[in-house]
Order: C-alpha cells, then structure tokens, then sequence
C-alpha cells in the first residue's frame, strides 16, 4: 500500500507550500518500534500536515494511529495496545530556540534541510508507549513460575518400589 511519503524531505520547504502526508505504512518499516513488539503484522495510519504558523514558526501537526503487540513484561505473552497520538511540533535549529517555544508545540529539531518523516512518526510512537508494559495486575503470572504439583510427584517416587533392586536381583538370580 503506497503512502506517498517520501523517504527524506526538507521540513522548511515543506511548511512553505504547506505540504500535507496522509497514507498508511506496514510496521515492518519501523525498526525501532518492531524491536519491541512480539508481531510486526499491521500498519500504521498517519497524516502529516506541514505549515507556517503566525510567527512564521515551521509546524508540524500530525496523527499516527497503530494497533500493535507489544510483549507483557510480567508473563511474556503478547499485549494489545493501540496507539492514537497526536501531535504538534515545532521546528527548531538549536537547543536556544528549543526553549523559547511556546508550551503548546513540541520541539523537532532539524538541523539542515533532512528530516526522515519515518523516524518522526516512529518517535512519536515510541513516545505513546508504556515504559513497561504489562497486563493488567491479577491477568497473568510472571514468566517461570509454574504451580505443576511437583512436590506430590516427589512423594511418589520415594516409595517402597525399587525397579533397580529388582533388576539387580533378577540379574543376580540368571547369572547361577
Ligand atoms: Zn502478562
């Protein structure tokens, strides 16, 4: 499913036509986010919306929607987990005017005329999620822990049958 998104594109250039990205992109593409997720199967919806606002400030509004399975931390097993973020960033050069912008924007920093739209929306992502994601409390058991009943097995075992003394006797009694 084509996405219309560019692999590289210039952000400043982008804000000056006011250039707009909608489409869809497979979870596979997104390494860092793949590494985190027990399937990579699905895709990630997104629009990406590029302007100038009345400062004449480079933004950024977008949406980045996604189910994903992520790995519980507590038990191992897969984690549903929807992602639904939006965001609105603000272009900076430098960390001075990273911290001249107002609250409402989020800094993009974007030194030169290369932003990877891909890695933008996969920070964002990774920004949505759980530090550590688990099920919730009660709905699974930590990884290892087993409740088999050994101990009664045991107890079994260590009863009065000895297959070995036997044999050995049997032995014993074929060699006369
Ligand atoms: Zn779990």
């Amino acid at each position: 499913m084509p996405s219309g998104l560019p692999e590289f594109l210039d952000p400043w250039r982008c804000a000056d036509s006011e250039a707009e990205f909608t489409g869809l992109l497979a979870l596979a593409r997104f390494p860092r986010l793949r590494g985190l997720l027990s399937e990579a199967d699905g895709h990630v919806t997104f629009r990406l919306r590029f302007s100038r606002d009345l400062a004449r400030r480079a933004v950024v509004r977008g949406d980045v929607r996604a189910r994903l399975r992520l790995i519980c931390q507590r038990c191992l097993g897969p984690l549903e987990h929807t992602v639904e973020e939006t965001f609105t960033l603000a272009l900076v050069q430098g960390l001075d005017e990273m911290h001249r912008l107002p609250d409402r924007y989020e800094p993009l920093l974007a030194v030169g005329e290369i932003v990877r739209p891909l890695e933008l929306l996969e920070d964002e992502m990774l920004l949505a999620l759980p530090q550590i994601p688990t099920h919730p409390v009660g709905e699974c058991e930590p990884d290892g822990v087993s409740s088999t009943g050994a101990e009664g097995l045991d107890d079994e075992a260590t009863g009065e049958s000895r297959p070995f003394a036997v044999l050995a006797g049997w032995r014993g009694r074929s060699r006369d």
